[in-house]
């Protein structure tokens, strides 16, 4: 019977038609006032940005991936908050870094 119930844990988390897993970072985030819409980084280096993300664990606005600093990435380097979303009212785009998909 253990073994079993082991089984059934198991199914239920791979979630419907094979998809992975989804993703439980998302229903652990606090409700974070954000930062100014710049990232500081980029403003102290000089350089400029594609596109703004939000971290959704602390509020911190840093530079996309696509941006020449990159500097959301390194926010989640330095402090393992594993969610960022598009910086903007209507922005529904959430990226989850642990799972590294949107999500
Ligand atoms: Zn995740
Ligand atoms: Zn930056
Ligand atoms: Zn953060």
């Amino acid at each position: 019977m253990t073994l079993d119930a082991q089984g059934m844990d198991a199914t239920d988390r791979a979630g419907l038609n094979g998809q992975a897993p989804r993703c439980d970072h998302i229903d652990q985030l606090p409700t974070v006032r954000y930062g100014p819409p710049e990232c500081k980084e980029c403003l102290a280096l000089g350089q400029t940005w594609t596109r703004l993300l939000v971290c959704l664990t602390c509020g911190w606005v840093a530079c996309s991936d696509d941006s020449q600093g990159g500097h959301a990435k390194a926010h989640y380097q330095e402090t393992d908050h594993p969610v960022a979303a598009t910086l903007g009212p209507r922005s529904t785009w959430r990226w989850c870094y642990v799972h590294w998909r949107t999500v």
